[in-house]
């Protein structure tokens, strides 16, 4: 009769998980507000204001949604300083945060990082500033290649952002992390999609651990949500672990996820619900608001 008298406390052990994940799959969803940290106003969805998301359809996107603040960066910038020129934009109630986009097309996602004269656009485009202010960030830029990490562009505006205090977005995986904070230890980077080719996390908890100013953005992440829509349970534990480091965002790449915007902030909202309140205030607006120095909305 081996462990019998364990076999109570396993029970109740079970029983408490189950109640656990069970209040999370029947909370209520998050109805605070949304600060979406990754996205994109690329030249096919307003193209020349014939495009088929011209802004009235973004912002009212944005604005049945809860957005009252997005990280926005564009191919070319042009799309970032039309959302963060507008006075629609104000009158929508969501507030810019402009990021400089390193790409003036498709061929320099893969060349940015040795090619200077993407670095003379940095400058150019950190001179001019928004008509929501200065930028306050670089990218979203692209590594397929965590080697490339060291090229000298990449290095040079790692520097660059660490010296000016720009946040960095960086879709690149877990190696380039090293690489690139080893160029810049003060640099605020945030990592999109905390790692999309599925970075286990326990790496996640790592990177986190070692580098205390990397945010994880969480859009596209493998295995973030399980079937109820609510977050993984080893996703929890680090998002629980790590309630000031981690953000929500679209990424509003192509067109079809304008399509979809309303489909993913209602899954955030979700999965947000099911997480201690102020967890959910944090991921969802505070570690932003605290990143890009952003008055309570
Ligand atoms: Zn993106």
């Amino acid at each position: 009769m081996p462990n019998w008298p364990l076999a109570p406390v396993r029970y109740a052990q079970a029983a408490i998980i189950c109640i656990a994940s069970l209040a999370s799959a029947w909370a209520a969803d998050y109805t605070g507000p949304l600060l979406d940290a990754h996205l994109h106003y690329n030249e096919e969805a307003w193209n020349g204001q014939t495009g088929p998301h011209p802004l009235p359809d973004v912002l009212a996107r944005m604005q049945r949604n809860g957005v009252r603040a997005i990280v926005a960066n564009s191919r070319p910038n042009d799309g970032t300083k039309a959302l963060a020129d507008a006075p629609q934009t104000r009158a929508a109630g969501v507030t810019v945060v402009p990021f400089v986009r390193l790409y003036r097309n498709r061929a320099d996602y893969d060349n940015w990082f040795r090619d200077e004269t993407i670095y003379t656009l940095v400058q150019t485009e950190l001179a001019r500033g928004t008509g929501a202010g200065p930028y306050k960030g670089l990218g979203e830029f692209h590594l397929y290649d965590s080697a490339n990490a060291n090229g000298p562009v990449a290095r040079k505006l790692m520097q660059l952002a660490e010296k000016q205090q720009l946040a960095v977005l960086a879709h690149v995986d877990d190696v380039a992390i090293d690489l690139l904070m080893a160029h810049a230890p003060k640099a605020r980077l945030i990592w999109a999609h905390t790692g999309i080719g599925g970075a286990p996390a326990a790496r996640v908890d790592a990177l986190m651990a070692r580098y205390p100013l990397l945010m994880g953005e969480l859009s596209y992440r493998p295995g973030l949500t399980c079937d109820d829509g609510q977050l993984c349970p080893e996703w929890r534990a680090l998002v629980t672990k790590y309630p000031d480091r981690f953000l929500i965002g679209s990424d509003t790449w192509v067109n079809q996820r304008w399509l979809y915007y309303d489909e993913l902030m209602r899954g955030y909202r979700r999965w947000l619900g099911g997480l201690p309140p102020d967890v959910a205030r944090k991921v969802a607006w505070d570690n932003g608001a605290r990143l890009f120095g952003l008055p309570a909305p």
